[in-house]
């Protein structure tokens, strides 16, 4: 039996949560989850990870499946509660490994039942704090868990509150999967039968596909059936358009695909989404008919497409975005712009939608409209973390201000 203590963190486990051995470029290095101490969070490793993790320390695979279990079917974040694992192990686990969730910063809840929580993620020493945003949103048959990928984003598209902030941090495989226990977890729902969260997409702050490693690992543990044991096709991962990425996800993982498009021309899309002036329309549907061709049937791609009045929501648009898609397996989402301080964007009026999606649905298209959802909350995406950091900041210089 090994008798590594604390310091010696089971090198391949460190290797694994922070995502090290991909050398693609940028959005392949993976940010280390900032751990204040040796201890390595078990919310940032897959189950090849946490086996080999175990294998080095000369334990069986079945072990490291057991506490995967423990964790995401259970929801236990203490090794002294997982009964059918030893004392021994239980206590040489809990010097290697921690469990742990992110703290709540602050949560609003809208009158329709949607959820917003701020939570704040492990500051690195000499860093400043940081927050990102989970939502949760119940509907009649399924509940949708919108989780962050980075805190704030770089993408810089016109229309987002997100964007505002800025770019602050990847977030670690840890910290992205932590969200969706975080959440099952307040949300009291049973984590194997009656689940509260059935779907999941990645469409709160960041761009998923920018922080890949780390998004890559955090997929494996919401499909495994070790892990949350998401379908499929109830995970989603939305992109602004990461052409050379969305190969690599198609190749790498077997889940449901978002594109935020918004603008059915290179024109409008390169003011709206600016990663068009490098992926420009085209080379973005090729890559949806790449993702498209090695999926079954039932597979199709959702175009997120967010109505703004005037800019984008013209029944030339809506021809032109039809003639887009095409035959296409795609459905298209018109969402109703979220105003927020400072922007210059209003949303399109709901006889604009409708004739909008109407011309879309007579060409072919399916279609629907996203409910509004927490109107009387901050529903734009990044908003309330733009609100507490502001709020942090201005505390700092000794003027409080109250939050609502
Ligand atoms: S819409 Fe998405 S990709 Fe664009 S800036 Fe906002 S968070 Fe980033």
């Amino acid at each position: 039996m090994s008798t590594k203590g604390p310091s010696e963190v089971p090198a391949e486990a460190a290797r694994a949560e922070a995502g090290d051995g991909m050398t693609l470029g940028a959005a392949d290095a993976p940010q280390r989850e900032a751990v204040s101490g040796p201890r390595i969070n078990l919310f940032g490793l897959d189950r090849s990870a946490l086996r080999a993790a175990f294998a080095e320390m000369g334990e069986a695979a079945y072990r490291a499946d057991q506490v995967m279990l423990w964790i995401y079917r259970r929801g236990v974040d203490d090794f002294a509660a997982m009964s059918n694992i030893g004392k021994a192990l239980r206590e040489r686990l809990a010097t290697h490994f921690v469990i742990r969730p992110p703290q709540l910063v602050t949560e609003q809840v809208s009158t329709d039942g949607t959820r917003k929580w701020v939570l704040r993620l492990e500051q690195a020493e000499g860093k400043p704090e940081t927050a990102i945003e989970t939502v949760y949103i119940p509907e009649t048959n399924r509940g949708t868990l919108c989780i962050s990928s980075q805190a704030g984003c770089a993408m810089d598209c016109s229309f987002c509150s997100t964007a505002q902030q800025g770019f602050s941090r990847n977030m670690s495989t840890a910290e992205i999967v932590a969200q969706v226990w975080f959440a099952a977890k307040t949300l009291g729902g049973d984590f194997q039968n009656e689940r509260v969260i059935s779907n999941v997409v990645f469409m709160g702050m960041g761009e998923p596909l920018a922080n890949y490693a780390n998004v890559l690992a955090a997929l494996r543990i919401l499909l495994d059936d070790f892990g949350f044991g998401l379908s499929k096709r109830r995970v989603t991962v939305s992109t602004s358009g990461l052409v050379p990425y969305i190969d690599r996800l198609t190749a790498d993982v077997d889940s449901a695909l978002a594109i935020s498009l918004h603008a059915p021309n290179d024109a409008l899309r390169d003011q709206l989404v600016p990663i068009n002036r490098k992926y420009p329309i085209a080379e973005l549907m090729d890559a949806c008919r790449r993702y498209l061709a090695g999926k079954d049937r039932k597979t199709h791609i959702v175009f997120e497409y967010v109505m703004l009045a005037g800019i984008n929501d013209q029944p030339e648009h809506a021809r032109e975005l039809a003639k887009l898609i095409g035959s296409m397996a795609a459905k298209v989402n018109l969402i109703p712009f979220n105003p927020f301080p400072q922007t210059r964007y209003k949303r399109s009026a709901p006889e604009v939608i409708e004739r909008f999606s109407d011309i879309l649905r007579a060409k072919g298209v399916l279609t629907t409209t996203r409910r509004t959802r927490g109107d009387d909350i901050d529903a734009a995406c990044g908003q309330l973390v733009g609100k507490v950091q502001s709020r942090q900041k201005q505390r700092l210089s000794g003027i409080p201000v109250k939050l609502q």
